[in-house]
């Protein structure tokens, strides 16, 4: 029998003609006390492509703070996954310190972002090179069939400053062990680096070192080219403007005016 008071109730909390969806905190995962996954009820309609990120908002209703975060989740998962680190006195890190399950947060209803494989041209090896939270959006785009079947190899780098850090590392390897993507035509390489504690990762550099030195190319036994390789970089901005520096120089361009290029950025702060 259908309760027509809960349906009544949860049109007014969830307003058409609002820009955002009251959701419902259902999980939450701490990887170490200041990095943290949490897992938001979905609204039916609210559609994004791996890559993309949304606009949260925590707070009472006449104060609240909004910032963007990426989607973890896959897109055909009835939840919403983020990951987060908990920024000592940010505003937003503040409140999602005291954030439990059942816990409501608001999701903006439109998506963002240009950190998607549509902004990239065909190519043969995608690699996804993320420091700290930017692993996040990766395992969205790793969690999507299609991305298996354009590229041959899937070179994931995780940088991170502690091996507590290495989010997803287990989930990733995972992926790669399912249906589809086991009988699937890519190959994954995942690479984790851990610059504090060296010889509890891969490596022990930056990425951008890493890169330079020839080192990633080895051990992914393949080399950056512009004709071959596409590049998503995700995470912190100095790392991110490094490696936009490097690849510019080798040819590599960002998609421009609808043409699709070679890399793609996303900048967290
Ligand atoms: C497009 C986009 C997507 C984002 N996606 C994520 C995400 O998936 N996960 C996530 O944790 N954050 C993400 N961020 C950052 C996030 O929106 C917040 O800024 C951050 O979580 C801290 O919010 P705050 O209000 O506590 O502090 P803020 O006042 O927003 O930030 C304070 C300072 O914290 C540092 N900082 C901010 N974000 C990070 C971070 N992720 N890692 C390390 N240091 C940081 C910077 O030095 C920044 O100046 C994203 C940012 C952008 C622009």
């Amino acid at each position: 029998m259908v309760d027509i008071a809960e349906l009544q109730d949860g049109a007014r909390r969830n307003d058409p003609s609002a820009k955002w969806t009251r959701e419902q905190v259902l999980s939450i995962r701490y990887w170490t006390p200041k990095l943290l996954s949490f897992r938001t009820s979905r609204a039916q309609d609210y559609r994004f492509t791996p890559g993309h990120y949304a606009r949260l908002a925590l707070g009472k209703e006449e104060e609240l703070v909004w910032r963007p975060y990426s989607m973890v989740s896959a897109p055909d998962d009835d939840y919403l996954e983020f990951i987060a680190v908990l920024v000592p006195g940010g505003p937003f890190s503040t409140l999602l310190e005291q954030l439990s399950v059942g816990d409501e947060i608001k999701v903006d209803k439109a998506c963002f972002g240009f950190l998607t494989v549509d902004q990239l041209a065909p190519g043969r090896d995608l690699w996804l090179l993320a420091s700290g939270t930017g692993i996040g959006p990766f395992v969205s785009i790793l969690r999507d069939p299609a991305v298996w079947q354009h590229f041959e190899r899937l070179i994931v780098v995780h940088g991170v400053r502690n091996a507590a850090d290495l989010a997803y590392r287990e989930e990733i390897a995972a992926i790669a062990k399912q249906p589809p993507f086991a009988a699937s035509r890519a190959k994954l390489c995942y690479f984790s680096s851990v610059t504090r504690e060296p010889g509890t990762g891969d490596f022990s550099e930056r990425i951008p070192q890493l890169l330079a030195s020839g080192q990633l190319e080895q051990q992914a036994g393949t080399t950056l080219s512009m004709h071959d390789s596409r590049v998503m970089v995700c995470g912190n901005p100095d790392m991110a403007f490094e490696l936009r520096r490097y690849l510019s120089a080798l040819g590599f361009a960002t998609s421009r005016r609808g043409v699709p290029g070679q890399m793609a950025f996303e900048k967290y702060w």
